[in-house]
């Protein structure tokens, strides 16, 4: 352990004897009181020197016997330090790959923020190296999303869609204008491959390649269809609830932008949950969808730039999160926002009785409330104090990377 406090967190001084890590109310918590040898101790934290070092140092600077190894305990259990040298063997990997640390950077001070142990962050950074996921539909929304995922870090970006490439699907981050006329999927991926923070290790003989699986952690079903945003198609959802795997949707229809539900399947409502919600609100939606279907003509539909970027990088967000092991609000609901006033708001959606996809996933391996946010029970970190309780839920550990990996 080479403890580093972690440098996601501004450091100030609230009094003499209190010190405040972090700005905002999401992260920021306080510690004290503090002496002012202990207070030049934390400038050591950073990362350089090992746990004997710290406590010499800690003796030649006349700290009691034991605070050395009280403070760190401290600061470790409210989760601001991180260990320069820890997260396992893929973690060191990732260490040996200065290029490509360089660039996700910014993103592994931030993930520092939602993981409390140290070496966690660099570990989960590690493991989207390996985990794979699909999008579905490769427009405006599609495209820029498999490409933000891919420059996040996650492994393996697979696209999925049909046709050529039109100029109205030209997006910044997503498809380019000089693939106008190239097939959809593979500009796709040519732009999935652009993005990547480490391109060549794909066709390289690198450490670990050996023993990557690229198994679908997640499917993302991004239609270029504004009915299919608005109104999933249970029928195409059916593999992915067969095989338990879990599904995002997101895209944008006429002047509104969706991002999910996130579906787990056997625990939080589907497609076909979403259809009986919908007709139990209101009678006619039946005989609309079926409208809606039928009537699908060759059109350019309504697709704003700004939202199609927005929800394209609020879906990969929340894609990464539920990648990361964690929980993100779209589980079991459906964010929607709409021009001109762009206010997000999200509806909740639950197993519908007339679906039974809950039922028909118990009795599977899968074991029901594995996902669901366990909160971790308040720190009892004598010292410290956290402005948030909401912030704990929401970075609470649910399960380990890549738990809810399912093949399809
Ligand atoms: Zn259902």
């Amino acid at each position: 352990m080479h403890p580093v406090l972690k440098p996601a967190l501004r450091r100030g001084w609230r009094d003499r004897d209190t010190v405040q890590f972090g700005m905002t109310a999401a992260h920021a918590q306080t510690l004290g009181p503090m002496d002012p040898a202990t207070r030049g101790f934390l400038d050591l934290l950073n990362g350089t020197r090992g746990l004997p070092l710290l406590r010499e140092e800690g003796r030649r600077m006349h700290l009691p016997a034991g605070r050395v190894d009280t403070l760190l305990e401290r600061l470790t259990r409210a989760g601001l330090v991180d260990d320069a040298r820890g997260g396992g063997p893929a973690a060191d990997a990732l260490r040996e790959r200065d290029d490509v640390l360089q660039r996700l950077r910014p993103d592994l001070t931030s993930l520092s923020l939602t993981t409390a142990e140290p070496g966690g962050a660099l570990a989960r950074l590690a493991a989207r190296r390996v985990l794979g996921v699909r999008v579905e539909g490769a427009g405006r929304v599609g495209a820029l999303l498999a490409s933000v995922l891919s420059g996040a870090g996650v492994g393996e970006v697979d696209v999925r869609d049909t046709g050529r490439v039109e100029p109205w699907d030209v997006a910044p981050g997503g498809l380019p204008a000089d693939s106008i006329g190239d097939r959809r999927e593979a500009a796709a991926h040519a732009a999935v491959r652009r993005a990547a923070p480490d391109r060549p290790r794909r066709h390289a003989h690198s450490p670990g390649s050996a023993t990557r699986n690229p198994g679908l952690s997640l499917v993302i079903l991004a239609p270029r269809d504004d009915v299919g945003v608005h109104a999933p198609d249970p029928g195409a959802a059916e593999p992915l609830m067969a095989c338990g795997t879990p599904h995002l949707y997101a895209g944008v229809v006429e002047g509104t932008g969706v991002v999910g539900p996130l579906v787990l399947p056997g625990e939080t409502g589907c497609a076909r949950c979403l259809h009986f919600e919908r007709s139990d609100r209101d009678p006619a939606w039946p005989r609309l969808i079926a409208q809606w279907r039928s009537a699908r003509a060759r059109r350019i539909g309504a697709c704003d730039l700004t939202l199609a970027t927005a929800v394209a990088g609020l879906a990969a967000a929340h894609a990464l999160a539920f990648l990361d092991g964690r929980s993100p609000a779209s589980t079991g609901a459906r964010w929607e926002v709409s021009l001109p006033g762009l206010h997000w708001s999200a509806r909740p959606l639950r197993p519908h009785p007339a679906c039974g996809c809950a039922d028909a996933q118990k009795g599977t391996e899968k074991t029901r409330g594995e996902h669901s946010s366990t909160e971790r029970k308040p720190r009892a970190t004598m010292a410290v104090q956290r402005p948030s309780t909401k912030r704990r839920r929401e970075a609470g550990a649910a399960r380990p990377t890549g738990t809810w990996r399912a093949h399809v």
